[in-house]
């Protein structure tokens, strides 16, 4: 079998190349004319503090306006994207117009920004980062960064120390997507992470299964022991966001309170009076 990785060894492949390798090929061709064509965008999730209902920040959300294929789901790029080493420019950009919008904002609404594991390897993450909130004027007490697990897999005195840095500068650091990954609990050892954000699927169980509430409960219950804050991603139903409410999570995300939308309705959203969700 032809090795996938590797473009000496697939390229000798060529003929046979299926139709999945043909489309991967071109969308690595596109993504790195993406940049320079401004073909990305940011969408934004606002984030709810359920105590008093006030909205806290906004996770960015990257968005590509493809030429031919419309919109692609980041799903669909950032894994690719971080195989080849163009999440690094593409995550700087991301940076860089996420602390931009972000300073156009109210006080203290913050920004979050998805950091991937390939930019942790980078040596330039802290200076960067520095860089795009000087750049900007955003001060880093109103930004966010947000790593999954995949970060912490191969647990290096480096990766620590960059988020310690990250940490003193004032930056936030949360665990996205936990309790999804294989060793969620052990990485919460590793760092003192401000923020736990639980997978959605543990909150789509709220629906779906008997009991559902439990690992919510118990994760809520952790963060709260730990002094972290938890925010429930995925809160589609004003069902979910009661009993969300009830076990003790302190912020929600979700198509409930918005679905990610364009820069440009950010400050609509934030002025649209709401007392109720
Ligand atoms: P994530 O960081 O966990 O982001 C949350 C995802 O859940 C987003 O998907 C969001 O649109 C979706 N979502 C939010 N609320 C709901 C809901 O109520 N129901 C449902 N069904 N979905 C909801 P999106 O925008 O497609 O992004 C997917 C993933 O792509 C993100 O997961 C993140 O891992 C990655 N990603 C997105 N933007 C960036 C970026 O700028 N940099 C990096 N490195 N990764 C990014
Ligand atoms: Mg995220
Ligand atoms: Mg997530
Ligand atoms: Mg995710």
């Amino acid at each position: 079998r032809a090795k996938l990785d590797g473009r000496a060894t697939y390229r000798f492949f060529e003929p046979e190349m299926d139709a999945r390798m043909q489309m991967r090929r071109q969308l690595e061709l596109d993504m790195r004319q993406a940049l320079a064509r401004r073909e990305f965008q940011l969408h934004y999730q606002p984030q709810l503090q359920l105590e008093g209902n006030r909205l806290i920040g906004c996770e960015a959300l990257i968005r590509w306006q493809h030429p031919v294929r419309g919109m692609v789901s980041p799903l669909d790029f950032i894994p690719l994207a971080e195989e080849i080493g163009l999440i690094v420019p593409i995550g700087e950009w991301v940076m860089r117009q996420a602390c931009r919008d972000a300073v156009t904002w109210p006080a203290p609404l913050s920004v979050a920004v998805n950091v991937s594991p390939a930019q942790f390897k980078s040596e330039r993450l802290v200076e960067m980062v520095m860089s795009a909130l000087s750049a900007s004027g955003l001060p880093a007490t109103r930004l966010e960064v947000e790593i999954t697990e995949g970060v912490l897999l191969h647990e290096s005195e480096k990766t620590l120390q960059t988020l310690h840095r990250l940490r003193e500068l004032g930056v936030r650091v949360s665990m996205d997507d936990f309790g999804t990954g294989y060793s969620s609990l052990s990485y919460l050892r590793s760092f003192p992470f401000d923020k736990i954000k639980i997978d959605r699927s543990f909150v789509k169980d709220l629906s779906d299964k008997r009991d559902g509430e439990a690992i919510i409960r118990a994760i809520a219950g952790l963060g709260k022991s730990l002094g972290m804050t938890t925010v429930a991603e995925g809160v589609e139903t004003p069902d979910q966001m009661e009993r969300i409410r009830a076990e003790g999570c302190t912020d929600v995300q979700g198509y409930l309170i918005s679905r990610p939308v364009p820069a440009s309705e950010v400050l609509k959203f934030l002025s649209a009076e709401r007392s109720t969700y």
